[in-house]
């Protein structure tokens, strides 16, 4: 089951396709337009279990696209995590945000704290 991204998420996944920086290699900006297309199509899927992140599976419904392919990390930090997007085969497939020390972070911070 898929549901709409809250505004929140949609602002981070916004967020980090523009300025997420690449763990290896390097993104184009035309690959970076290319996913934002994609945005309004993308639903959340499971969000993580451990219950001290809002890490979500991001589903792109409806859309035919590559399968496969490979994998892309964007990073970028906020205060007290680091938030990563994975892009699998062209879609997105993962928005985490990985909290740093023992603080529990449940909502995604607003995009202007994402850098
Ligand atoms: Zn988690």
């Amino acid at each position: 089951m898929s549901r709409a991204l809250t505004e929140p998420e949609s602002a981070a996944l916004v967020a980090m396709i523009e300025r997420g920086v690449p763990d290896d290699g390097v993104v184009g900006d035309a690959d970076r337009r290319e996913w934002l297309e994609l945005v309004p199509w993308i639903r959340a899927g499971d969000r993580c279990g451990c219950g001290t992140c809002p890490s979500i599976e991001l589903v792109v419904d409806e859309r035919p696209g590559t399968a496969g392919g490979p994998r892309i990390v964007l990073v970028a930090g906020v205060a007290g995590a680091l938030l990563l997007l994975f892009v699998d085969g062209g879609r997105p497939s993962y928005l985490e945000l990985a909290p740093v020390g023992d603080e529990r972070i449940t909502e995604f911070p607003p995009a202007d704290e994402i850098r």
